[in-house]
C-alpha cells in the first residue's frame, strides 16, 4: 500500500514538474514573439512625499498581455527573459519607453528596474547615455533600481558600473532592501542615492513591535549615509502613519495609487494639487 501511494505521489510530482517546464518553454517562445509584436507596455506607479503626499516620481513596471496566455506577471517573465537571453532586449525597451514617458511628465523622476545581467553588459552605461541624449531627458530624472543580487557575483565590477552611472548624473536606488543579504558593508561601499524598503518589512510594521524598531534603524542609517528612503507596498493608513513617524521620505503603494498606463497616470496627476520635487520652503514641513 505504502509502495503504491508512494508511486502515486511520484507520478503526480513528475507530471507537475513536466507542466512547469512546459510552461517555462511556452513563456520563452512567447517572449520572442511578444517582443517582435510589441506586446509589452510600461505601467507607472507614483512615488509620493510621505508628509505632503506630493508626487515626486514614478516607477516604470513592465506589463505583458499575451493574446492567448492572457496577462503574465513580471515575476514570471523577467526571470524567464533572464534565462533565455532576452532580458537585454526587454531592458532596452523599458529604458527607451521610460525616457519617452519622462518627457511627458515634467519634473517627475522615472525609475526603471534593471536586471543584474543588463547592468553588467559591457555597453550598458553608453546605452543609457545615448538614450538620455536622444530623448533629451535630464539625467537626474532617470532613476535606476537594482537589487542586492547584483553584488553577489562580482561586487567590484558592480561597484564600478554604479559609479559610472552616478557620473552620468543618473540616480541609483537599491530595491527590495531587506529581502536579500542586506549587508551594511554594501551600503557603505556603494553609491546609492535611494534605499527602497521592501514591502514585506512595511507589512510587518503593524504586526510586530520589533519591526518598527528595525525599519526605524534602517531609515536612520540611510540618513547617516546620505540616502533617501522609500517605503514600498504601503497599503493602509496605519502603515502610512508609522512610516511617517519614523521619517521615511517617500511612499509607494496601493494606498496612494496602483501602477497604471501613461494616459491614466496623466489623469491621476492632473487631479492632484501639486507635483514635482519639493524645492520651495513652504512645502518643507518640519516634524
Ligand atoms: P519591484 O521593482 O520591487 O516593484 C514593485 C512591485 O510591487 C510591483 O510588482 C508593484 O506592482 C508591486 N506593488 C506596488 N505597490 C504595492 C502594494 O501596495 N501592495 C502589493 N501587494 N504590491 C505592490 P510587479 O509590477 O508585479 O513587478 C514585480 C517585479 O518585477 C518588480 O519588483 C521588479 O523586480 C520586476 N520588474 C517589473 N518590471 C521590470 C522591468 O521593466 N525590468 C526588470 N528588470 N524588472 C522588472
Ligand atoms: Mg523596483
Ligand atoms: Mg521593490
Ligand atoms: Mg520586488
Amino acid at each position: 500500500d505504502a509502495k503504491r501511494s508512494g508511486r502515486g505521489r511520484s507520478v503526480v510530482y513528475a507530471s507537475s514538474l513536466g507542466a512547469a517546464s512546459r510552461r517555462m518553454h511556452t513563456i520563452e517562445q512567447a517572449l520572442r514573439e511578444g517582443l517582435a509584436h510589441g506586446q509589452f507596455e510600461l505601467h507607472f506607479q507614483p512615488k509620493v512625499d510621505a508628509r505632503s503626499l506630493r508626487a515626486l516620481g514614478v516607477e516604470a513596471l513592465m506589463r505583458w498581455e499575451h493574446p492567448v496566455l492572457g496577462s503574465i506577471s513580471p515575476g514570471e517573465f523577467i526571470p524567464a527573459a533572464e534565462r533565455c537571453g532576452l532580458i537585454r532586449e526587454l531592458g532596452a525597451l523599458a529604458l527607451e519607453h521610460a525616457c519617452l514617458a519622462a518627457r511627458e511628465l515634467p519634473r517627475l523622476s522615472v525609475a526603471v528596474n534593471v536586471s543584474p545581467l543588463q547592468l553588467m553588459e559591457p555597453g550598458f552605461v553608453k546605452s543609457v547615455e545615448r538614450m538620455l541624449v536622444s530623448t533629451g531627458v535630464g539625467p537626474s530624472l532617470l532613476h535606476l533600481e537594482v537589487t542586492e543580487s547584483l553584488m553577489m557575483e562580482d561586487a567590484q565590477a558592480a561597484f564600478k558600473r554604479l559609479h559610472a552611472l552616478r557620473e552620468l548624473g543618473v540616480h541609483v536606488a537599491l530595491d527590495d532592501f531587506g529581502t536579500g543579504f542586506s549587508s551594511l558593508a554594501y551600503l557603505r561601499a556603494f553609491p546609492f542615492h535611494t534605499l527602497k524598503i521592501d514591502r514585506s518589512f512595511v507589512r510587518s510594521l503593524t504586526e510586530h513591535s520589533d519591526a518598527r524598531a528595525i525599519v526605524n534603524t534602517i531609515v536612520q542609517m540611510a540618513g547617516v549615509l546620505g540616502m533617501r528612503t522609500v517605503a514600498e507596498g504601503v497599503e493602509t493608513e496605519r502603515e502610512l502613519a508609522i512610516i511617517r513617524s519614523i521619517r521615511c521620505h517617500e511612499v509607494q503603494g496601493y494606498l496612494v495609487a496602483r501602477p497604471m498606463s501613461l494616459p491614466k497616470l496623466k489623469d491621476w496627476l492632473a487631479g492632484r494639487p501639486i507635483t514635482g520635487p519639493i524645492d520651495d520652503v513652504d512645502s518643507r514641513i518640519t516634524p
